[in-house]
């Protein structure tokens, strides 16, 4: 620490809080308790102003909100895109025709000052958008609330409490941080973030991972057991802050920090260099993209998964066939000649429209869900087809059917590219005739009858996040049950040995878009069970390319080998520490 700054203080009432890291990494340093004020607006009514001026004094706090945030994005350099892109959403509810047009109704028919007016419509929008219990639609939310405040401040000309420029180093602990607070923290001094709440599709957790940063969420009470500048210990590995860690525990603590920094720049190099074995086994790296906006860095060799969910949740209605076309044409375009594998909509389960009114069910993940709801709505399917067929023009295109459950289920996906291709064919619409046709195996009904579906398809991607929770029968989307989901357990293995052996056979492709293959620690038994195509997030690439480059790929066979004849996870993950695998 720098010289005339406090020492950290060290073993005084020493205690562990437990949380669930979201960002890997270790850090120590004083805590700084963030405690923005929270904006309160009381139902307040016109009494002196008309509500002509009142609604001009709103229309004043969206335009200027609206400036201050393309300023914002206009700072942000071309390695800063996860953040671009929440702020554009930001600006995108700005220009929310619903939103507005609920403000000025506010202040004109229900007499509300500009203020609550502004506060009343953004609660209305929040409290539907929680309603929709899904949660990439409650992260909306969150960014509704950001907006409300940013809103409600520029009416009462008060500046925000900023994170972006702090004296001294820190581990930043909040009940909750805003997009805003995240994406402007002063990335020098935040060693470390602990909040309170979130999970791991939470803004929080997506830009400490973007900016690197450990992190650890749903630390319960953090905010009244930690003292402000009380020294802290943030060892995401084990998922536990110790708060007051006493001298051997500061020691350990440096150490691990530094293993960390070392461990970050030898990501850094090795993203740079071919994703090799140690021993020069090539392994392609895709990425899975969930927008038009995302790029295609020169490291990826494909785009594994695009999901096209983004068009139809970020709307009011259906999008139409040319503007999905516009979208996938632009994605096909920044690829250039690199396959990009779209993905047709995954709706249901845990994602929902608020325009279209899906099937009330008990068991929703069991339900009508992705291909099962376009099958009973064949326009709707037939429309993403023509688009997607249509942009095959630009680029090197295929279309992979999520949700597979059958054979059946592929012929049918498939007579449907047959009709929407024979419907472009009538209207002189060019298109590629050569566009591969795929399937998720994410469920494994699927996934024992590998070798039937390899007959059938081009090209699989295994899908972990989904087989997981079918293989185990526990919903991804309960925390309470993630300890029975076990990817690294033998029953697992076992079941992507059969696939991988299958599509081996059969000589078609096979390559693994969900979370696993972004997962350094699987690497090795992947690699060594057969895979050779991983997809993953843009941020899990570094640690993945290091990771190839410490196995060789025999090594990795018979780790593999090894690990699908122990009878546990447990056991799994005690071969991988012993082969210092799982860090
Ligand atoms: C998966 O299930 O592994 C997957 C990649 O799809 P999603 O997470 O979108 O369901
Ligand atoms: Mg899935």
């Amino acid at each position: 620490m720098a010289a005339g700054k406090p020492e950290l203080e060290v073993g005084q009432s020493r205690f562990v809080l437990k949380g669930h890291a979201v960002s890997q990494g270790a850090a120590l340093a004083p805590a700084l308790l963030y405690l923005p004020q929270k904006i309160e607006v009381p139902a307040s009514y016109l009494t002196g102003r008309s509500a002509e001026e009142a609604v001009s004094c709103a229309e004043h706090a969206l335009q200027k909100a609206d400036g201050d945030i393309a300023a914002l994005i206009a700072s942000f350099s071309a390695g800063e895109a996860e953040q671009a892109k929440i702020f554009s959403a930001h600006r995108e509810i700005l220009a929310d025709e619903e939103l507005r047009q609920t403000i000025f109704d506010n202040i004109r028919e229900e007499n509300m000052t500009a203020e609550y007016a502004v506060y009343a419509a953004c609660a209305m929008f929040i409290e539907l958008l929680k309603k929709a219990g899904d949660e990439t639609i409650a992260l909306r939310a969150a960014d509704v609330a950001d907006v409300r405040d940013r809103l409600v401040r520029a009416l009462r000309g008060q500046v925000r409490p900023s994170l972006s420029r702090l004296p001294d180093n820190c581990i930043l602990v909040a009940h909750d941080l805003l997009p805003s607070d995240t994406a402007s923290l002063d990335r020098a001094h935040v060693l470390g973030i602990v909040t309170e709440t979130g999970s791991d599709t939470s803004h929080t957790a997506i830009l400490a991972r973007s900016f690197r940063i450990p992190a650890l969420v749903g630390v319960k009470d953090a905010l009244s057991l930690v003292a402000d500048r009380q020294t802290l210990l943030l060892n995401a590995g084990a998922d536990e802050l110790i708060v007051s860690p006493d001298e051997a525990e500061c020691a350990a603590g440096k150490k691990l920090r530094a293993r960390w920094l070392e461990k970050r720049s030898a990501e850094d190099a090795s993203l740079a260099k071919p994703a090799c074995t140690k021993d020069g086994k090539r392994i392609q790296i895709g990425l899975n993209i969930g927008s038009d906006d995302d790029e295609l860095p020169d490291f990826a060799d494909f785009t594994g998964l695009f999901r096209t969910e983004f068009l139809y949740m970020n709307a009011d209605r259906l999008p139409t066939e040319d503007e999905q076309f516009a979208a996938y044409r632009r994605v096909l375009q920044k690829a250039g000649k690199r396959p990009v594998t779209l993905r047709t909509l995954d709706i249901g389960g845990d994602k929902t429209l608020r325009y279209m009114q899906l099937p009330k069910e008990a068991n929703p993940f069991l339900g009508k869900r992705a291909l099962r709801l376009c099958f009973g709505e064949p326009e709707l399917f037939l429309t993403q087809l023509r688009a997607a067929l249509r942009a095959s023009a630009f680029g090197n295109l295929q279309i992979m059917f999520p949700m597979v459950g059958s054979v059946d289920d592929i012929r049918r996906a498939k007579a449907f590219v047959d009709s929407a291709k024979a419907e472009l064919r009538t209207r002189g619409e060019a298109f590629s005739e050569n566009v591969r046709l795929g399937i998720m195996i994410e469920i494994p009904s699927i996934a024992m009858a590998a070798d039937l579906a390899a007959r059938e398809v081009d090209f699989a991607s295994i899908g972990t996040n989904d087989l997981c929770q079918y293989l185990f029968a526990a919903d991804r989307m309960n925390p309470d049950l993630s300890a029975y989901a076990q990817p690294f357990a033998p029953a697992f293995l076992r079941i992507l040995q059969n696939i991988l052996s299958a599509f081996k056979t059969a000589g078609k492709e096979i390559s693994m878009c969900g979370e696993l293959a972004g997962d350094p620690r699987a690497t090795a038994l992947l690699i060594g069970l057969g895979l050779q195509k991983l997809s993953m997030s843009a941020s899990a690439v570094p640690a993945v390319k290091l990771a190839l480059s410490r196995i060789g790929a025999m090594q990795a066979e018979s780790l593999a080998a090894e690990a699908t004849g122990l009878a546990t996870q447990a056991e799994v993950i005690g071969l991988l520490i012993k082969h210092d695998l799982w860090k």
